[in-house]
């Protein structure tokens, strides 16, 4: 270890103007802490020999400068989805709708009637929001929102089935990515799992078979994320509904991706809606507000009124409840089914709208720019997901700008671009690096095509 070399290390001081100049936006504190740091490490390095020699004053600012950067940038922030996976969970899911991002802004930054009735000056129901709405939407007697669809399965169960048995087909014993399981749930919820049928047939004889005195419920659950195909058979929601009621029984559905709008319009086949299961005769259906639907993630229960009146009263609802930024941006998303804006306003069913020719329009554009930037790309007919655990073995056919890095390999490209201010999220295959259409927005195409320039070194 060279005590000269030690001694050579400049002060905190000495770098404090220069670094402040290099980050005029930060604050003193956080240049004097990513001054510290840079120094400290370079101590470290000096002491354990792995530095031969101090760097120079201004490499130093630079590397601290970059420290402040890092440190300043939130950890939570927006990415450039390039992947072409509309519903990306990773990624968060839907995007809302700019009507819906203000609606959850506006309740954030004011004080707001959440559970305020301007009518009586009294106390209000934080459901009363959206409860009308999804009412009218899906034809129900009575709605809820809860923190999410595994939230809504959870309380659904815990309240009207614990301590008997859930009639459930073997075939549609899901687990959703992240640990949801059925038949886990199920425990969980203090009900004990019946299963009926076997992986690929399971028929309404089946669960009328399987019906007893501890039987509490028959469910369907959706399998968003799989299919099972070939010599398959399955009994209707209708059957089930039917069935159950004439045994004295409720019916429930776990629709999963649950969408109002009917997507065989857009060339999606088999995804159900939930006035579909409404009108077939379920007691209790639940979904997720941020796949197909296309909100904010919430947990939403519609059904007959004897059910959500037992929910609605239960007390762990207290525990799964939304809070105001997710009533509000559903509020104003369920308000887009009502007044028929919703395809064309709601970023998801218009992604999952797209036309081929408008996507390979915009993949022409965007890799006009790329060229004109000297970056390698080409038109490449290439296939979209949906996502999220929806729509399972069905793509969408889409669009992408293939680039061929020329300075440096694949995997370093996608890594640079992942580990930029703004991550930009791509695909590779094919041996290229695909920026996938259907989830971009041409607003973003300039952003990208710096990060391509800049990471292809
Ligand atoms: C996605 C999904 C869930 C979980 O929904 P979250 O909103 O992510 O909690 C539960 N059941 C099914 C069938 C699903 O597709």
């Amino acid at each position: 270890m060279d005590k000269a070399l030690l001694r050579n290390i400049p002060k905190v001081d000495e770098l404090l103007a220069p670094v402040r100049a290099l980050c005029p936006n930060a604050s003193s504190a956080a240049v004097t802490a990513a001054v510290r740091r840079t120094l400290d490490a370079l101590r470290e390095s000096v002491l354990s020999g792995e530095a031969p020699e101090i760097p120079e004053t201004a490499a130093l600012c630079a590397l601290a400068a970059d420290a402040v950067r890092r440190a300043e940038t939130p950890s939570l922030r927006p990415v450039i989805n390039a992947t072409g996976v509309v519903l990306h969970t990773n990624l968060g899911r839907a995007r809302l709708s700019g009507r819906a991002a203000k609606a959850a802004a506006d309740a954030a930054e004011h004080y707001s009637t959440l559970e305020y009735d301007v009518e009586s000056g009294g106390r209000g129901s934080r459901n009363a929001h959206v409860e009308a709405l999804l009412c009218r939407l899906t034809g129900a007697e009575s709605a809820l929102v809860v923190n999410n669809n595994a939230a809504a399965v959870l309380l659904l169960l815990t309240a009207l089935t614990a301590g008997g048995e859930v009639v459930v087909s073997r075939g549609e014993l899901v687990e959703i990515g992240g640990s949801f399981r059925v038949p886990e749930i199920m425990s969980a919820c203090g009900a004990t799992l019946r299963e009926v049928g076997t992986t690929n047939k399971t028929r309404a004889a089946d669960y009328a078979a399987a019906i007893g005195e501890h039987t509490r419920a028959l469910m369907k659950v959706h399998t968003s994320n799989y299919r099972i195909v070939g010599f398959t058979e399955s009994a209707s929601r209708e059957e089930l509904a039917a069935l159950a009621h004439s045994r004295g029984l409720p019916f429930f559905e776990d629709l999963g991706s649950g969408s109002l709008f009917d997507l065989e319009a857009f060339g999606i086949h088999g995804e159900p809606t939930l006035q579909g299961s409404v009108r077939a005769g379920a007691d209790a259906v639940t979904c997720s507000g941020d796949k197909l639907l296309g909100g904010p993630q919430a947990g939403i229960l519609v059904g007959k009124k004897s059910c959500l009146d037992v929910l609605k009263r239960h007390p762990l609802l207290r525990a799964l409840r939304v809070d105001k930024m997710t009533l509000a941006a559903l509020e104003a998303t369920l308000r887009a089914y009502a007044d028929g804006s919703a395809a064309s306003t709601l970023p998801t069913l218009a992604m999952l709208a797209a036309s081929t020719e408008e996507l390979r329009a915009q993949a022409r554009t965007l890799c006009e720019k790329l060229t004109e930037r000297g970056i390698s790309a080409e038109v490449l007919a290439e296939e979209d997901a949906v996502g999220g655990g929806s729509v399972p073995a069905q793509t969408l056919p889409g669009f992408a700008a293939a680039v061929t890095p020329r300075h440096c390999r694949m995997d370093e490209l996608a890594e640079r671009l992942r580990q930029r201010e703004t991550p930009v999220v791509a695909r590779i295959a094919h041996e290229r690096l695909l920026l996938c259409l259907r989830t971009l927005r041409p607003e973003e195409y300039d952003e990208l095509v710096r990060a391509v320039a800049e990471s292809d070194r």
